[in-house]
């Protein structure tokens, strides 16, 4: 059942925009209505809490303050900025789309929906935010939080991962937008979804709009947004080599660089390999075989090295796969070369390597690298790699 009558969609919008004004919180991205700065908030937003993006925010306009920057700045700086937020995409996207600006529009973020969502990982939700916060256009910002508040307070049973319902959602936020007061309402619906209408225990007691909340009158907000189950992440399991540097090397371990296009394209990473190559292995390779393994693809590498055993287990989720990865120590036996080491490992092994990346499109070798942990605050890596190393160089 669903509860809108024109009365309960004014009370909504009126209580809703009254509330905002005394409890928004003071977010920097709140401070200005620079449509470059709500951009980045925005993206730097989805998938990642407010407390975590305020560090990330600042340090990133800081660094790029202004889209000209952004443009032009190099990938890895942008990344190094990234690190830490996870779904890396996001800051590729950005920065392409950052380019588009440029090239197409002199700059300046479009004012239209047409050009704002022609940029690239600008989806429904961002482009909406950029134009009614920024531009005070009155366009709706639909995202989970909002379906979850809109579904409680106006009883709505349908699953709300169906592309019907997101439209339903789109057209009911759109005809609650007041007047000339889009992006403070937006904002708003925003603002209640993350601090009173919770995914777990909303705290209806001292909602604004819990007067005509058709869900709550139902008894129904716990059971509110219907959500139909996502498909869970793939469980990969990974052989990662922890190779100790000799000689020229001693005090350093052995880094490569990612392809250049798929899962992590270009971020820095510990050479590592699935387990399982062939079928029913997996989970269960003993040691002494994935070790064996291991060496042989860092001897392809160039690279000789002596397996000490298992240093350590680690695991990371991604949107669609699980990694469970077994860390091994190995010691390199033939110290020599440069701290920067271009390994001449053609793309199509680092492919026969199994590594989910698949070819690397764009070098004709993989880049290897011998860092020291000093050297960690230059390169970008996954978060995975990150607790990896610091607990190794912890360990020393
Ligand atoms: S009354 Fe409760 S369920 Fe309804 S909008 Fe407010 S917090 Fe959400």
């Amino acid at each position: 059942m669903m509860q809108e009558s024109k009365e309960s969609k004014l009370y909504f919008s009126k209580e809703l925009l009254g509330w905002y004004e005394t409890a928004k919180r003071d977010l920097p991205w709140r401070r200005h209505r620079n449509p470059y700065y709500i951009w980045v908030s925005e993206i730097m937003l989805q998938q990642t809490r407010v407390d975590t993006v305020i560090p990330y925010f600042q340090r990133f306009i800081e660094r790029f303050p202004t889209i000209q920057a952004l443009a032009e700045a190099p990938e890895e700086d942008v990344l190094k900025c990234w690190e830490g937020l996870g779904y890396y995409s996001r800051a590729r996207n950005l920065q392409a789309a950052a380019q588009q600006v440029m090239e197409r529009h002199g700059g300046i973020v479009p004012d239209n929906k047409k050009d704002v969502s022609a940029l690239k990982g600008v989806g429904p939700y961002t482009s909406g935010a950029i134009l009614s916060i920024a531009y005070n256009q009155p366009e709706p910002a639909v995202d989970g939080n909002v379906m979850r508040v809109l579904s409680r307070y106006f009883l709505i049973e349908e699953d709300i991962m169906k592309t019907g319902t997101r439209t339903l959602m789109e057209d009911l936020a759109t005809e609650l937008i007041p007047l000339g007061r889009a992006g403070d309402f937006n904002q708003a619906l925003m603002e209640l979804g993350a601090l009173i209408c919770t995914p777990k225990s909303p705290q209806c007691l001292i909602c604004p709009v819990m007067v005509h909340c058709a869900g709550r009158l139902e008894g129904a907000e716990d059971r509110l947004p219907v959500k139909s189950k996502a498909k869970p992440p793939r469980p990969e399991y990974r052989l990662v080599a922890l190779v100790e540097g000799d000689g020229e090397q001693s005090g350093r371990v052995l880094v490569r660089r990612r392809p250049d296009s798929g899962l992590l394209a270009r971020m820095w990473e510990l050479p590592h390999i699935p387990a399982a190559a062939e079928p029913g292995e997996g989970a269960g390779l003993p040691d002494g075989p994935a070790m064996d393994r291991l060496a042989a693809v860092l001897g392809g590498a160039g690279v000789l090295a002596a397996p000490q055993g298992a240093l350590m287990e680690a695991e990371h989720t991604f949107s669609h796969i699980h990694w469970n990865m077994r860390v091994f120590r190995f010691q390199q036996v033939d110290g020599r070369g440069g701290e920067r080491t271009a390994v001449a490992e053609s793309a199509s092994a680092y492919e026969a390597n199994g590594d989910v990346a698949g070819p690397n499109t764009g070098h004709d070798s993989v880049e290897y690298r011998w860092i020291t942990k000093e050297d960690m605050g230059e390169l970008a890596f996954p978060n995975v790699f990150i607790r990896i190393l610091n607990q190794y160089f912890s360990m020393k």
